[in-house]
């Protein structure tokens, strides 16, 4: 298949993903030099994605006066804070987990949290004029095999069980292609709770703002551990708190106490020149977030500029956070191949940017929130690729902890869960997740063909679940 791919789409991580560039090529930033020496503040933030400056901006709402540092070891949102899908979504679709977990009332109290959230992101951009293309098209879940045809209908069923029918609404095959047409897709689900944004320049927005909030920020400054104190300790000095955040994402996986509440998989998304008019064509012109259901999920939206930005492929597990989730030429082509296959119309148009990015796999396909003992060291972690709107309640919620703030948020079932599910140790958690992902996606494809999956495929895509992860086909 000829994949239209260019040079710079050819060479996955030789440079910043397409949302950085653009986002830094508007910006007049303020320079955020590393941390040379020792400081002290009140909290102190490790990690400059959505998490760490969401925390860093819901402190200081909470009190203009707090010392905040944040200590990044890239750029904010050099991590997949300024390389995602932007897709802010809600957790409509997760009911079925939530409620395993946490109850009917924990899992609603939360999914509801998480709707407050995209909103307030939206809130946030108007408040502080930060431009991230934040647009409001709701979220379709497009079948692409037989049996994905019921998990939608499931999912229906379940926002119904839960008294909100309004989240979530079935879609004929025809209502599905009057959204956006594709060969490949069938019925589908409309979940009203799905926004896009430019995802870098939201980190970027939040960057600035709090930066004129009075945060300080260090760049280009990597963090070797967090001794008790808590004293964040870096090669050239660090920072004395009463409160530490770890907001690391993926790169948790080599952190004593919280490593083995992730595994990293990687996922790479592609980006098509700009054809607006190739999107008239196809009806896909409401800004909707689609997916589909495959558990090795391909998850695509437009953007400002008429572009599709479609993400899958990857998905290779590794024990620690390196060129695998960032120079996959496989994966770029991967990702391009399934673009390819969902819109043949748009054959023509050139792929011109691939990059990827780690993702937090947590064991129950959910975050969770928290404090560590003896309570002054807080974290956020195990988003499983939806984190643009949970980090906006994940920053609400670590800003209470590290404040001490008995709130609602602190009572959700998310944070401080009492039993925390774990991955096994190394090198069982990595060679474990690499297995188990690259079966799912043989038991996927199989579905989607409406073949039976391999034997031997069936069984590892389906440990996971036997295990007691809510991970894999069920
Ligand atoms: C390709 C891809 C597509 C995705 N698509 C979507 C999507 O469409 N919608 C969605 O909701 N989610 C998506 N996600 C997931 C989403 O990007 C994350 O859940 C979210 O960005 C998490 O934010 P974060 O701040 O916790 O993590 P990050 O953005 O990873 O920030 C963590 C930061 O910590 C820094 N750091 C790590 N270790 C240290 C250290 N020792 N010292 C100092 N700094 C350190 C890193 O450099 C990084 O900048 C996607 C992820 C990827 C990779």
């Amino acid at each position: 298949m000829n994949l239209n791919l260019t040079a710079e789409a050819l060479t996955p991580g030789a440079q910043r993903s397409w949302w950085l560039r653009e986002a830094l090529a508007a910006e007049d930033a303020q320079a955020c030099p590393p941390l040379a020496g020792d400081e002290t503040t009140d909290v102190v933030i490790v990690g400059g994605g959505f998490t760490g400056l969401w925390t860093a901006y819901w402190l200081l709402e909470r009190d203009p006066n707090l010392g905040v540092t944040v200590l990044e070891q890239d750029i904010c949102g050099g991590g997949p804070s300024g390389r995602n899908g932007g897709f802010a979504s809600g957790w409509w679709d997760e009911l079925d987990g939530l409620v395993l977990l946490y109850g009917m009332d924990g899992a609603v109290r939360s999914a509801r949290e998480i709707t407050k959230s995209i909103a307030g992101i939206d809130e946030f951009c108007q408040k502080h004029g930060v431009d991230a293309w934040f647009r409001r098209g709701g979220y379709v879940f497009a079948a692409t095999g037989p049996r994905h045809e019921h998990v939608v209908e499931e999912m229906v069923r379940d926002v119904e069980r839960a008294g909100a029918p309004e989240e979530m609404q079935q879609l004929s095959r025809e209502q599905v292609q009057a959204r956006c047409q594709s060969p490949a897709f069938r019925t589908g689900a409309f979940m009203r709770d799905g926004a896009s944004v430019q995802p870098a320049r939201l980190a970027r927005g939040l960057r600035r703002v709090v930066l004129e909030r009075g945060a300080k920020i260090h760049e280009g400054t990597s963090v070797t551990r967090v001794d008790s104190g808590p004293v964040a300790v870096t090669e050239q000095g660090s920072v004395r708190a009463k409160h530490a955040v770890l907001a690391i994402n993926a790169w948790a996986t080599t952190w004593p106490r919280i490593g083995r509440r992730v595994a990293a998989w990687s996922s790479y998304i592609v980006l098509t020149a700009p054809a607006p008019e190739k999107l008239e064509e196809i009806g896909w012109t409401g800004g909707e977030l689609i997916s589909d259901l495959r558990q090795s999920l391909r998850y695509f939206r437009t953007t400002r500029d008429g572009r599709i930005a479609f993400g899958g492929g990857g998905g290779r597990a590794a024990p620690r956070i390196g060129d695998s989730f960032t120079q996959d030429k496989e994966a770029v082509r991967q990702a391009a191949e399934g673009f390819r296959l969902f819109f043949p119309s748009w054959a023509e148009v050139p792929i011109v940017d691939g990059w990827g990015g780690p993702i937090d796999v947590s064991p129950t396909h959910l975050p969770t929130f928290g404090t560590l003992p003896p309570g002054n060291v807080h974290f956020a972690l195990g988003y499983t690729g939806n984190g643009v709107a949970p980090s906006h309640l994940a920053g609400r919620v670590l800003a209470d902890l590290a404040t001490g703030t008995d709130s609602d948020l602190v009572h959700l079932p998310v944070v401080n869960p009492p039993r925390a599910k774990l991955f096994p140790p190394e090198p069982m958690r990595s060679i474990g997740a690499r297995m188990v992902r690259s079966a799912i996606i043989r038991f996927d494809t199989a579905e989607e063909l409406g073949v039976r999956p391999h034997p031997l495929a069936n069984a590892v895509a389906h440990l996971p679940r036997r295990m007691g992860y809510l991970l894999g086909p069920q």
